[in-house]
């Protein structure tokens, strides 16, 4: 294991709300998911515990690490356009915003990681980093879009940004009669039973999985590269967030495909990139040259 130690950067200021920037409509939307699922082990079935798991997969890990992190924002290989589309219709099922801001917003922590202009760094405080920073409405707004003009260029990837939320809307009334219809066949099923638990709780746990890798994932862990950053490799965040969680090394290597470097450093996002390369679904994968490994 490494000695790296953090980076020595001078205190930032601590944020906390800032009352005249609250972006409403999103705490509203964080706190009915976190009430829905909390609400949700009194409506267990089996099957919802089985579709909440496919779409942790689909939304957390398809949509957002392998898709909207590692495709959208740094390009770390290339897929057919048809494919990209849908794997970034699973990133809109999230509820983590449209593609162009998240990826914007993205790039600019990599720009400004740890200084006082990084959308979400720890030095701000944990509870920002971790939650606070996104229930803002602020300037990181129009600059997220600045930075993600590629994006937008693309007229599919724009028609999916500007509609993200229609197959979010879309599968509440599909799950729940789709529940109720396999209810009716007998089986361990309600509606209410697979809205709360394949939509609640499990965007409330991919949000707190995302979420991890911004606050955890600057603030623990140990570090193979000393990058100019607190970013750290922290294995419970690797393991909530598909391989995510190996953050020091994607930030000394942002383009790389593989987060994960080390033999013991599980990235299972990285697994199934290779898994559509074999397929012919991605080709032109970026890695660390082999000097370029951690020692
Ligand atoms: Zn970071
Ligand atoms: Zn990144």
């Amino acid at each position: 294991m490494s000695t790296n130690q953090p980076t020595a950067l001078p205190p930032l200021r601590k944020r906390g709300i800032e009352w005249n920037r609250v972006h409403w409509s999103v705490v509203a939307g964080i706190a009915v998911m976190h009430l829905a699922a909390i609400a949700a082990p009194f409506f267990f079935t089996w099957t919802g515990l089985v579709l909440m798991f496919v779409f942790i997969w689909l939304s957390g890990n398809v949509g957002i690490t392998l898709c909207y992190h590692r495709l959208l924002t740094h390009r770390s290989f290339k897929t057919p356009k048809w494919f990209e589309y849908i794997l970034t219709l699973c990133g809109c099922l999230a509820w983590q915003g449209g593609p162009a801001q998240w990826v914007g917003i993205h790039r600019i922590h990599h720009k400004h990681s740890d200084e006082d202009t990084d959308p979400h760094t720890p030095r701000h405080g944990f509870t920002w980093a971790h939650a606070l920073w996104c229930m803002h409405r602020d300037a990181e707004g129009q600059k997220g879009l600045d930075a993600a003009k590629d994006l937008m260029r693309d007229p599919g990837l724009r028609v999916i940004n500007n509609w993200f939320w229609v197959p979010n809307v879309a599968l509440v009334p599909i799950l729940y009669f789709a529940g109720e219809w396999a209810a009716s066949t007998g089986i361990s099923a309600s509606g209410l039973s697979w809205v709360l638990w394949a939509i609640a709780l499990r965007i409330v746990i991919v949000y707190h999985g995302t979420w991890f890798v911004n606050s955890a994932s600057h603030t623990w862990g140990y570090r193979n590269y000393q990058t100019t950053d607190n970013s750290t490799n922290l294995w419970w965040v690797a393991v909530l967030s598909f391989g995510e969680g190996w953050h020091n090394n994607h930030h000394a290597y942002q383009r790389s495909a593989a987060h994960g470097l080390r033999w013991y450093e599980i990235d299972i996002t990285y697994w199934q990139i290779r898994a559509l390369a074999l397929v012919g679904l991605a080709r032109d994968l970026v890695l660390p040259k082999p000097e370029q490994m951690p020692q």
